[in-house]
C-alpha cells in the first residue's frame, strides 16, 4: 500500500475530531507531524495486506507475492503476526466477493475523492468491490488498542462518497457497505450498511461543518476525540476544561472542615437530603463527566514538558532528572557460569514459566489455537469498573460472579 506522502486539511481519518472540534485542523498545523513506531508497524503491515490481497485477487503469482513479502521482512517494523493478519484481511475480502451474486469488480488501494462534501478532502480506500447495485470498501486497521467500529463511521462514509464519486457513473450503485477489519483486536469484522441515498444526505449535513474546519472558523471543543490530537498537550481549550473544575468551589463549605461536614455527611446518609458541603451522587456524576480525561490531559502535560526540557526549554517548577534505575548483570551468561563454578546447583539458578494464554494463542494461531483450547478456556467475571452510561456492556452483576465463579 502507498505511504502517505501528502495530508488533505481535514482528513477522513482524522473526521471523528474535526467534526467535533472544527478549531482542530488549523490548529494542529502549528504542531510538528511525528511518526511513531505504532504508524510504521501499520504501514508496514498494509503494505503486506495488500500483497496478500492482489495474490487472492490472481492479480499477482505466489512467486511474486513470495519475493515481494521477503523485501519487506528486512524492515526493522517487521513482525510474523503481520502475515497471519495480512491472510486473515486477504482472507475476508475473498469471502466477501463470494458473496456477490457474480464476480465483482474489485480493486486495492484506490485514491478517493471526497470534496464534494469536505474541501480539499482525499484519502485511500483499501480495497473496493462493486457488484450488483452494491458498492463495498474495506478498510485494514493494524492497531490494538481501540476497536474502531464500521457503525456511525464518518472516516468510513468519507471514504464511500470518494468511491461513490470515482465508480458511481460507471455503475448502478444503490447500496453501499463498509467494513473494518481489525484481525488484532477481533474476528468480528464490523459492517454498516446503508442507500446510496442515506450515503449522500450524510455527506450534505456534514458539509457545513467540514467548510468551517477547514476554513479555520471553527470552535474548540474538547473530548475523546482529544487523544490523537497534535496540540493536546498545550491546547488552552483543553486546559480550561480540567482547570475550570474549581467551579466546583461552590458546592464546597469554605473554611468548614472536620466536624461539621461529618455532621453533614451523617445527615446525608440518613435522610437522602442535600446538605451543604456534601456533594450530592448528582454532583459526583457531573463531576465524573468532566474530570473524564484528566489523567491524560495530565499525562500528556507531563509527555511535554519532558521533552520541552531536553530539547533546552524552560518549564518553571519542573526539571528533569535520571529516573530509578535497577541493577542488572553486565553479562548475564557469564554471571551465571560464575555462581555455578561457586558450587550453586545449575537447577537453582532457574525458573520454568509457562508462557502466557495470549503468547501461547499467538504462537499456535488463533484458529488452531481455538480447536485445541476452547474446552480449557474459561472467562471469570471482571472486577467491577465504572463506566459511563453510554458503555455498551452489560451491568455488573454479583450474583452473575458468584454463580461464575461456582461453576470453576
Ligand atoms: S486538543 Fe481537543 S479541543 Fe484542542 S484542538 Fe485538539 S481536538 Fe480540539
Amino acid at each position: 500500500m502507498a505511504t502517505p506522502t501528502e495530508h488533505a486539511t481535514c482528513s477522513a481519518s482524522a473526521s471523528s475530531r474535526w467534526l467535533n472540534c472544527t478549531a482542530a485542523p488549523r490548529f494542529e498545523e502549528n504542531f510538528p507531524e511525528e511518526t511513531s513506531t505504532y504508524a510504521e508497524e501499520g504501514r508496514l503491515a498494509h503494505s503486506i495486506c495488500e500483497i496478500s490481497a492482489q495474490y487472492v485477487f490472481n492479480v499477482i503469482s505466489k512467486r511474486a507475492k513470495n519475493s515481494r513479502i521477503k523485501k519487506l521482512q528486512s524492515d526493522p517494523s517487521y513482525d510474523d503476526e503481520m502475515l497471519k493478519t495480512a491472510e486473515f484481511y486477504a482472507q475476508y475480502l475473498w469471502e466477501k466477493a463470494m458473496s456477490f451474486p457474480g464476480k465483482p469488480y474489485a480493486v486495492q488501494e484506490v485514491r478517493v475523492d471526497f470534496s464534494d462534501y469536505v474541501p480539499d478532502g482525499f484519502g485511500t480506500c483499501d480495497c473496493v468491490m462493486i457488484g450488483g447495485d452494491l458498492l463495498h470498501i474495506t478498510d485494514y486497521k493494524h492497531g490494538k488498542g481501540v476497536e474502531v467500529s464500521a457503525e456511525n463511521n464518518s472516516q468510513m462514509r468519507l471514504y464511500a462518497l470518494g468511491a461513490l464519486k470515482r465508480y458511481g457513473p460507471m455503475f448502478s450503485v444503490k447500496r453501499v457497505s463498509m467494513s473494518i477489519v481489525q484481525p488484532r483486536i477481533t474476528e468480528n469484522v464490523s459492517e454498516e450498511s446503508l442507500t446510496v441515498d442515506e450515503l449522500l444526505a450524510w455527506g450534505e449535513q456534514i458539509k457545513p461543518i467540514a467548510l468551517k474546519a477547514y476554513s479555520g472558523m471553527g470552535e474548540f471543543k474538547t473530548g475523546p476525540w482529544c487523544r490523537f490530537c497534535r496540540g493536546k498537550a498545550q491546547c488552552k481549550a483543553r486546559a480550561e476544561n480540567y482547570t475550570a473544575l474549581e467551579d466546583f468551589k461552590d458546592f464546597l463549605i469554605e473554611g468548614q472542615m472536620g466536624g461539621m461536614e461529618k455532621v453533614g455527611y451523617a445527615v446525608a446518609q440518613s435522610s437522602g437530603e442535600q446538605v451543604p458541603g456534601v456533594l450530592s451522587d448528582a454532583d459526583v456524576g457531573e463531576m465524573l463527566t468532566r474530570a473524564a480525561g484528566l489523567v491524560d490531559w495530565y499525562n500528556d502535560l507531563k509527555e511535554y514538558a519532558l521533552n520541552a526540557i531536553l530539547s533546552g526549554k524552560t518549564i518553571p517548577g519542573y526539571k528533569v532528572v535520571a529516573g530509578r534505575s535497577i541493577r542488572a548483570f553486565a553479562d548475564a551468561d557469564k554471571a551465571l557460569e560464575t555462581i555455578k563454578a561457586a558450587g550453586w546447583d545449575e537447577a537453582m539458578l532457574y525458573e520454568r514459566k509457562p508462557k502466557s494464554l495470549a503468547e501461547l494463542e499467538k504462537l499456535i494461531g488463533k484458529k488452531d489455537f481455538a480447536d485445541l483450547m476452547g474446552d480449557q478456556i474459561v472467562r471469570p467475571v471482571g472486577k467491577p469498573t465504572l463506566v459511563d452510561a453510554g458503555d455498551k456492556r452489560e451491568p455488573y452483576s454479583s450474583a452473575a460472579a458468584d454463580f461464575a465463579g461456582a461453576t470453576q
